[in-house]
């Protein structure tokens, strides 16, 4: 069910906007897909003045369970082992995380080959493969497995079938970190397919003894296309225990996906090489966003993108910061958006604890 909520009091939004630019702000909140509601703060009705120009803040948006936990994991293998702790990969993917990480001493690799012996290593939220932590092994390196507890139920779960004697077919992007650490747990028996189109054309050895996988933020509708299509060439297709888009992409889609068609633009906060803030972008655009981009922060903001628009959506991937939300927001007021309104339809409330050898 949804649940509408208001900008102040029981702020999602971090801070009360009208002491943002001290401009003459209204704050209401909306309904799923639906038109503002009476606003709660005062100032006008609900309906929008054609010369208003208004700003939708969406949530959920920003860090999510998995995430948070990654980036806490370390900064606590920082507090207790000193600078110079090394990170495999980014440790998620947005560049200003990495940045702020890097200033307080850590140490970001590719593999685990440029850590030098015996020193700690932190594995990326989105997951190793065994071979990593073999070679990890093979330094001497203590590791810190920040991996999302997500990611390690797709790994289990490949890991399950292939024991079963299941091929099993991952969707989600090459290349991806995350999608070489789940291959690595079964590499004879899992076969990549990147887009629906794959469905067609991938080669199985038993179409009696198939499952499906898939990465944990992908667009969740392209995902049940590329199933259906998988299920009309392979009837007996077993499906995951559970799903395996995980909850906190799945809930920045929806809320985006319910507000896109009132936006003349949307705004999504991410670095490029976030797969769920590429999808958010996506999502947008086909549920009728007028327009949508991806900016790492408020200095890509091109001026001519929201020219004459009136409506312009802002959310951000699971690896954002707020405050580059924030910095977004602040700079529609000024350009004139003074109608803010929060579009929050979900709560989320899981959290992971740290790993347990840093706890
Ligand atoms: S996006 Fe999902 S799977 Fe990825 S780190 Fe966050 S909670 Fe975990």
């Amino acid at each position: 069910m949804s649940t509408v909520r208001t900008i102040g009091a029981q702020a999602h939004f971090p801070v009360h906007p009208g002491r943002m630019t001290g401009m003459d702000t209204t704050v209401r909140s909306i309904v799923a897909g639906g038109d503002p509601q009476t606003p709660t703060h005062g100032g006008p009705s609900g309906v929008q003045d054609p010369d208003t120009r208004r700003v939708v803040v969406v949530s959920p948006r920003g860090y999510c369970a998995g995430v948070d936990r990654a980036i806490a994991t370390v900064e606590r293998a920082l507090e207790i082992h000193g600078p110079g702790v090394y990170v495999r990969k980014e440790i998620v993917h947005n560049k200003h995380v990495v940045t702020a990480l890097r200033d307080k001493g850590a140490i970001f690799v590719d593999e685990v080959d440029e850590v030098p012996e015996g020193h700690v290593v932190v594995f990326s939220a989105h997951g190793v493969s065994p071979a990593v932590r073999t070679a990890a092994q093979a330094r001497g390196l203590v590791w810190i497995d920040a991996t999302c507890p997500l990611v390690t139920k797709v790994h289990k779960e490949a890991k399950r079938l292939a024991a079963a004697g299941m091929e099993i077919l991952l969707i989600g992007h090459a290349g991806h970190e995350e999608v070489e650490g789940t291959y690595g747990e079964a590499p004879e028996a899992i076969r990549l397919i990147e887009h629906p189109a794959d469905a067609a054309l991938v080669e199985v050895n038993d179409p009696d003894h198939v499952a499906w996988l898939s990465q944990t933020t992908l667009s969740v509708d392209e995902t049940r296309e590329t199933v259906a299509r998988l299920r009309q060439r392979f009837p007996a297709l077993v499906d995951p225990h559970s799903d395996d888009i995980c909850y906190a992409t799945q809930n920045r889609q929806s809320a985006v996906r319910q507000v896109a068609e009132q936006c003349d633009c949307v705004l999504v906060v991410g670095s490029a090489n976030s797969s769920n803030s590429v999808r958010l972008v996506e999502v947008a655009l086909d549920a009728g966003a007028g327009a949508a981009y991806l900016i790492d922060d408020v200095n890509q903001i091109d001026p001519a993108w929201i020219a004459g628009t009136h409506t312009v959506g802002v959310t951000s991937g699971a690896s954002v910061p707020d405050h580059l939300v924030l910095d977004v927001v602040t700079r529609l007021q000024a350009c004139g958006f003074t109608d803010l309104v929060e579009h929050h339809p979900i709560d989320e409330t899981l959290t992971f604890a740290l790993p347990p050898s840093i706890r």
